[in-house]
């Protein structure tokens, strides 16, 4: 039975996936009163731990400013300094000290007796923004009571790919490890919306949700929840899973993928970074519906050659068999700096999509060329991004067809249009004409529809019945050509607007793996409820 618990919505998202319970080290406070005789060891204790933590703090901040760098890790840098800055404090540290010295408490409990204290004056601040800092405050004395105990951080840090992190509180470098380490999303006890896990998690686009009373001990380990960053809400879709069926994969509780009419729903998946078949399998997505190949340009001085990029599209095309992988034609977009791009195509200004090819139609053909060459390996599908006309089309099927006579003779390449652009959407028809498939890209043509940036917040509410209207224009379209066609923005994993989707008769959808399964229960429930819905009309009549 579905379970709904409401905190606060602190990063935007939805994630779906296992629970891994990150057991609090803070509850195990040890309250001792100490003799006059124990006060030096006990100051000496706190001096240590104190020290151990400025040192582990710094060690994360140097460690993270030896790697890539990304907003994400230059806003833990910076918290992590403020962090250093707070345990400095003497209002912090010396309140311990005091604790000790003249309440005779052991280091521990003088730890808490401090963060209670302070927290009676940060209630007294009027401003709610102010008082929200306390969070922080406490999440920084957990760490010292984690370097008193001796507890080892690496001991509950084993999350894997797809899991949703259940904790107390998290430190910040717990926070960035657990999110290198792929955690979909973060439930917690503690933390306001200006906490630093979640200020980590918005940057980084994980959902989370703070505030769910005692969350650390009321879920289990591998407990499957839905976690709602936008609305706030932690959901247990299904029973905890039994544990004497060991063989059974995550993969197979998740329901088949249905529309409200039966007929069945094909979920591909999005790929940006993590090129893994399996995984993406296991989310319950079959196939690549759009590759971002962006990201292979991203992060290196030089353009990728033939041979690099057909060894990776062959891989990729081999793993996810037979099934298709749809590779997207470079499209450069943000939000990137300058200086993260191969020095060839830095300084050639804004070129959206299949507009590069005035610039440097070598950068395409290559990839074209590679596309070619990995089809021997499997289905792969070209996809066109940000066509306004048909004469592009034309242009990249001629190229294709050029490569597959020089390379490899006999093949056939599907070519297929993206449509992002309300410009493409007024001349589907002829856009039709020339493509094998049609993808929709939602984010972009949501944006350019109704006129908001790709960064901007997204409307509230449910998708815009304008944008729903043009899908199903570009659904009807493709369905007078009987050519295929599936939406590959995020819409997709927007599941207000999952009803009306089906409702234009899409039925194939691509989207991020990790959120493929919130949308496979999403459709069940729907089928469900029109089945159940027809059966009582039935039992009417
Ligand atoms: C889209 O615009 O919906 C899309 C899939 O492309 P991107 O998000 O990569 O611009
Ligand atoms: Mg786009």
């Amino acid at each position: 039975m579905a379970e709904t618990l409401t905190g606060f919505a602190a990063a935007p998202g939805r994630a779906y996936g296992p629970t891994h319970v990150v057991q609090s080290h803070a509850r195990k406070v040890a309250r001792r009163l100490i003799d006059a005789s124990q006060r030096d060891a006990e100051l000496k204790r706190l001096e240590q731990a104190a020290d151990a933590l400025a040192r582990s703090l710094k060690d994360s901040a140097d460690a993270l400013a030896s790697q890539a760098p990304s907003k994400t890790h230059n806003l833990a840098e910076a918290l992590l300094t403020s962090q250093r800055a707070v345990l400095d404090d003497p209002v912090f540290i010396d309140g311990m000290r005091d604790a000790i010295a003249q309440r005779n408490l052991c280091a521990e409990w003088a730890v808490e007796s401090t963060l209670n204290d302070l927290q009676r004056k940060f209630r007294r601040l009027a401003d709610e923004r102010f008082r929200s800092w306390f969070h922080d405050v406490q999440g920084l004395a957990d760490e010292l009571l984690r370097e008193l105990i001796g507890a080892s951080p690496t001991r509950y840090l084993q999350c894997d790919e797809g899991d949703i992190v259940v904790a107390h509180s998290l430190t910040i470098s717990d926070t960035i490890k657990l999110i290198e380490r792929g955690a979909a999303g973060f439930i917690l006890e503690r933390g306001s919306l200006t906490s630093h896990v979640a200020v980590l998690c918005r940057s980084a686009g994980i959902a989370a949700v703070t505030g769910i009373d005692a969350a650390a001990e009321y879920f289990g380990e591998d407990q499957l929840l839905m976690v709602d960053g936008d609305k706030g809400l932690v959901c247990s879709v299904v029973q905890k899973p039994d544990k004497t069926r060991q063989s059974e994969s995550f993969e197979e509780t998740l329901p088949a993928p249905l529309a409200p009419d039966g007929s069945s729903v094909t979920l591909r998946a999005n790929l940006e970074l993590r090129l893994d078949a399996q995984w993406a399998r296991s989310q319950g997505t079959q196939g690549v519906g759009l590759w971002r190949t962006f990201f292979q340009y991203i992060g290196r001085s030089d353009l990728p050659s033939e041979h690099h990029l057909a060894t990776l599209f062959g891989r990729v095309v081999e793993d996810f068999a037979p099934d298709p992988v749809h590779i997207r034609l470079l499209d450069l977009s943000g939000p990137f700096e300058e200086h993260e791009l191969p020095l060839e195509l830095r300084n050639i200004g804004p070129c959206r999509g299949i507009r590069l090819r005035q610039h440097r139609p070598d950068v395409l053909i290559t990839q074209i060329r590679a596309i070619v060459r990995a089809a021997t390996r499997g289905d792969v599908r070209v996809l066109v991004p940000f066509v306004t006309d048909v004469s592009e089309m034309l242009w990249v099927r001629e190229q294709v067809q050029s490569a597959c006579e020089t390379l490899n003779p006999g093949a056939q390449v599907a070519v297929g249009a993206m449509i992002e652009v309300p410009a493409a959407v007024l001349s589907i028809d002829a856009i039709c004409d020339v493509s094998d498939h049609l993808a929709i890209g939602s984010n972009d043509l949501g944006a350019l529809l109704l006129g908001y940036g790709r960064e901007d917040p997204r409307p509230p509410g449910p998708p815009h019945a304008a944008l729903i209207d043009a899908i199903a224009t570009i659904v009807r379209a493709a369905q007078r050509r009987g050519i295929a066609v599936s939406l590959c923005g995020e819409l997709a994993s927007d599941l207000r607007g999952t009803r009306a989707l089906m409702a234009t008769g899409l039925r194939h959808l691509s989207l991020t793996p990790r959120l493929a399964p919130a949308l496979r229960f999403t459709l069940h429930e729907m089928w469900r409820r029109s089945q159940r819905a027809a059966q009582s009309r039935s039992g009417q009549a």
